[in-house]
């Protein structure tokens, strides 16, 4: 039943039961009014009665003529007056009530024990003559008057008129009720209708984009699945996220993160075509629901996403870029509920993230890769937490003395099943969960206790430690790193930051702020992968730069390979213009030594001289450098005038 049917059914119901109670209450004590009036009156006439039948009877007895005239005299008209003595026996009757003898009998056989001799009083019990009666002693005789009256009729049409007058009223009232109940129901439904209808948006929709949320997109793909099973269509499901949105969260404050999401919101609502769904998951993810579609059409909406991000977003008067990584799953091919194809488009998603395609679809044999990256994402607070990390060395040496000057920190993880994580798998995933902070405090912490043992043994050896993008960001770095050295006691002159440019690109401003404190606290920074980036060089002049870290891929084949060594021996003339150190990584071979300590390159760094160790080895290693490959490297090493390349 409708919500306002059943109030209007309660308001007159509430109504008739009030009416029928009332009217029945207002009726019975209308009629007990009147019989206590009826009563108290025959009392009256009866007392008055009395006291002439006294006289009389005491005379000569009472002659129903005698009886009939005093009752005319003094009691009301369609009454009856009966005369008896204490035995009950009838004296004399009169009255105007047609069969007065046959009631008066029947009321003498009925009547109650009256031997205190005082007033008797009740109802008349006979259905055709309802009234009342009342009997009384006569004084100074043994006998007794009974007088009755039977209801006036009077009386009885003021109470049928009452009763009609009470229904009549109560039908009005009910008459009225129901249209204020109408009224009142239909003003109450509305209410909760609307009410109702917030409630659902409510619980259906994002709060800060207004845009569906993870419960109407799953039931919207449930509906899309029924057709779909019906009628053989398809549909596709597009999982979008920001690829710097947390970044953007912390720097510029939630407030300004918010705004943007709404703007991204908006500008992907209108890559829609009619039928789509556009919702957001929660944090920087979206998705989009596309139904009835051929494979191409997710691909091109996919690409209509990416450019609708293209430009940037002013928020506040200042402009941000946002790049976005958009993983497809289509049904049935990709999944059957909502479920599998969302893990599957976020399968998809991580591909295109970290292939820089912009979107993938998903494939069936990045599964297995899947599972691996949760069961990592699982496992990896609580190893940085337990210091199940480890921290390996690999040294760099002067390749103008031979000598080992420094070590680069390396993060090292060995899981429990799956045996060696390479840091290029695990250190992308703790930048994604917000795990990074933790993981380089730690190997900071490591590095720096061992390299202070190492110093205590006398080898005083520059410690460098790979920083990731969200480390630049992140202000409260300088002071930690102070903190550390202080608790470890150690000097800031040796330690270094190795930054690649891509790190420092994305915010170029804070990266320059954070760098500049640290600087001045006395660290040393390297730029890392040196030449992989595309971008302007002119950061090097506005940064605190101490060297250049060639990367190993120009470096490794630089023998047989006349352009790279061509890059290299460019990066190594630039650095030295500018007054920077130069670093090579990755030197695999006695040539590239040589090569590179012609060119006048100052440190070498490379499985050649070494593989990055754990502490005690490196210990080891460093002890019997001078004699082993470090002196191969050392012989190696000419002074700069005598290069030839
Ligand atoms: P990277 O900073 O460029 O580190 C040098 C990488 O080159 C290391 O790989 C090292 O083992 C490898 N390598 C050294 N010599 C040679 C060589 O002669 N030939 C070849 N082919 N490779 C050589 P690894 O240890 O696998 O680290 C990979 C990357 O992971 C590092 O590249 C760095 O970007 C990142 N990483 C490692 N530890 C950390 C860390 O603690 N924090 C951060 N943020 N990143 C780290
Ligand atoms: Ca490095
Ligand atoms: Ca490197």
């Amino acid at each position: 039943m409708r919500i306002s049917t059943q109030l209007l059914s309660a308001f007159v119901g509430i109504t008739v039961i009030a009416l029928v109670v009332f009217g029945s209450v207002a009726y019975w004590i209308t009629l007990d009014i009147n019989y206590d009036n009826q009563r108290d009156f025959l009392r009256l006439s009866s007392d008055r009665m009395v006291g002439e039948l006294a006289a009389k009877l005491s005379v000569s007895g009472v002659s129903e003529q005698t009886l009939e005239t005093v009752r005319r005299q003094l009691a009301p008209s369609s009454s009856l007056a009966v005369v008896y003595d204490s035995n009950g026996t009838l004296m004399a009757v009169a009255g105007d009530i047609p069969g007065r003898e046959t009631l008066a009998a029947s009321m003498l056989a009925r009547r109650p024990d009256e031997s205190d001799g005082v007033y008797q009083t009740g109802r008349l019990p006979e259905r055709e003559n309802q009234g009342v009666w009342l009997s009384a002693p006569i004084p100074e005789t043994p006998a007794r008057l009974l007088l009755a009256q039977l209801d006036d009729q009077a009386i009885s049409r003021f109470s049928v008129t009452l009763a009609t007058r009470l229904l009549s009223t109560g039908m009005g009232i009910v008459w009225a009720s129901i249209w204020v109940a109408l009224l009142l129901s239909s003003v109450i439904a509305r209410r909760l209708h609307e009410k109702n209808v917030a409630l659902e948006y409510q619980a259906t929709h994002d709060t800060l984009t207004d845009l569906p949320n993870r419960a109407l997109l799953f039931d919207r793909i449930s509906r899309l699945q029924h057709t779909a099973h019906g009628d053989g269509t398809t549909f596709a499901l597009l999982l979008m996220d920001l690829d710097r949105f947390k970044e953007i969260n912390d720097t510029l404050g939630h407030h300004f993160g918010d705004q943007l999401l709404q703007q991204v919101g908006n500008r992907i609502g209108q890559s829609l075509r009619e039928g789509d769904t556009i919702a957001r998951l929660g944090g920087d993810e979206f998705a989009l629901l596309m139904p009835a579609t051929r494979q191409a059409q997710p691909v091109r909406c996919a690409e209509r996403v990416m450019q609708q991000l293209d430009d940037s977003f002013l928020i506040d008067n200042i402009p941000v870029q946002v790049k976005v990584s958009i993983g497809i799953a289509v049904f049935p091919e990709h999944g059957d509920s909502a479920e599998s194809l969302l893990q599957h488009a976020d399968v998809a998603m991580y591909k295109a993230k970290h292939s820089n395609t912009g979107y993938a679809i998903y494939d069936p044999s990045q599964d297995e890769h899947s599972v691996r990256r949760l069961t990592l994402m699982g496992e990896l607070r609580s190893a940085i937490a337990d210091r199940r990390l480890t921290v390996h060395y690999q040294p760099k040496i002067d390749l103008h003395t031979g000598l080992t000057t420094g070590v680069e920190a390396l993060a090292r993880w060995v899981h429990p099943e799956l045996g060696f994580v390479p840091p290029d798998e695990f250190i992308p995933l703790a930048e994604q969960m917000g795990a990074i902070r933790d993981l380089t405090d730690c190997v900071f912490a490591q590095a720096m206790q061992e390299s202070r043992q190492w110093s205590r043994r006398g080898q005083s050896l520059t410690v460098a430690v790979n920083l990731s993008t969200h480390c630049l960001q992140d202000s409260s770095l300088p002071e930690r790193l102070a903190q550390l050295m202080r608790t470890v006691d150690f000097p800031a002159s040796r330690l270094e930051l190795e930054i690649t440019e891509s790190a420092l690109m994305h915010d170029l401003d804070t990266a320059r702020a954070i760098l500049n404190k640290l600087n001045a606290m006395g660290l040393k920074l390297s730029i890392d992968d040196f030449g992989t980036g595309f971008s302007s060089l002119s950061y090097l002049t506005r940064l605190p730069v101490d060297a250049l870290k060639i990367d190993k891929s120009f470096v490794i084949d630089m023998h047989n390979n006349e352009g790279n060594a061509a890059i290299v021996r460019s990066v190594i003339d630039m650095a030295h213009h500018m007054g920077l150190k130069v670093v090579a990584e990755g030197i695999e071979t006695q040539e590239a030594v040589e090569l590179l300590a012609g060119l006048g390159c100052d440190l070498a760094q490379g499985y050649f001289i070494s593989r990055p160790l754990p502490g005690d080895q490196f210990e080891t290693w460093l002890a019997s450098s001078r004699s082993s490959s470090a002196d191969e490297a050392r012989a190696s090493a000419r002074p700069r005038d005598q290069a030839v390349v």
